[in-house]
């Protein structure tokens, strides 16, 4: 009996510390998301609109508003984006949606003015080519050339390399700068293009058309915890520490409990 209660309590004792451990771990991560909103653009919709607006506000190019993208892309999209939108509002923060049903009609630049208003944007979006060999994911950056806001370039660049080096660890990755996206184009934001693979590529298919109900499946949960882990390392750079103002409040705490023992016996100060 006394080896049972003494486990028991053993147990209790191991529970208690990994339980701690989990909530200092996440609290860790909260902190740099305090504030901060991030906008997930879910690429493409079920019906392109192919009138045409300007690509960027730096050159004369007109751009379709919105392609119909690769076969049975928008939807995986936007399983993608409901996904992230899940994990980043679990850590506290404040998600822009471009788009939560696939009947929807947004265009590209209309879609980038959104983002705007973020602290970043994630376009998320599937890779299609002839070549049913090509695979993996791509992140898509913007490019000094076409950008409205230059200042972009650099941070984005950054946050896609911090994504693909968490990202490299299980899955093929490659970044690329682009001056024809007018998603990137009309940001002011630091903002990228993940392609989360290829739909004409046997396996990538698989791999994106099961993403919503693979749920233990390690690939799946490695491809979005290297989104959340590149985009909290973002973060983390720009995190200034809050000033430590506990010793004030422990002043405030003890005047209280002094005044409640002095009004409980009756007492003035
Ligand atoms: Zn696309």
């Amino acid at each position: 009996m006394k080896k049972i209660i003494c486990l028991f309590i053993f147990t209790i004792f191991i529970f208690q510390n990994s339980f701690a451990l989990i909530a200092d771990t996440h609290t860790d991560f909260y902190k740099y998301y305090k504030g901060k909103t991030i906008c997930i653009n879910a690429g493409h919709q079920k019906k392109g609109n192919l009138e045409l607006e300007d690509s960027s506000p730096v050159i004369n190019k007109k751009k379709a508003k919105v392609t119909y993208g690769a076969n049975g892309e928008s939807k995986i999209n936007l399983t993608v984006s409901k996904i992230l939108k899940e994990e980043f509002e679990a850590l506290g923060a404040k998600v822009i949606m471009i788009r939560e049903t696939e009947d929807v009609n947004i265009s590209n630049k209309e879609r980038a003015l959104m983002g705007n208003k973020a602290d970043l944007v994630l376009n998320i979006h599937c890779n299609a080519a002839d070549n049913q060999k090509a695979a993996g994911i791509w992140l898509l950056i913007p490019s000094e050339k076409n950008v409205g806001e230059k200042s972009i370039c650099e941070p984005s660049k950054k946050l896609a390399s911090l994504i693909e080096k968490q990202m490299s660890k299980k899955h093929t990755v490659k970044t690329f700068e682009r001056d024809d996206l007018t998603g990137l184009n009309w940001s002011t934001v630091p903002s990228i293009f993940i392609e989360c693979g290829f739909l004409t590529n046997k396996d990538d298919k698989k791999f994106l058309e099961n993403m919503d109900s693979y749920l233990t499946s390690d690939m799946r949960y490695d491809f979005i915890d290297s989104i959340m882990i590149g985009v909290t390392d973002f973060l983390k750079e720009d995190y200034v520490e809050e000033e430590i103002v506990e010793e004030d409040n422990k002043l405030l705490d003890d005047n209280f409990i002094i005044s409640l023992i002095f009004s409980l016996f009756g007492l003035r100060r």
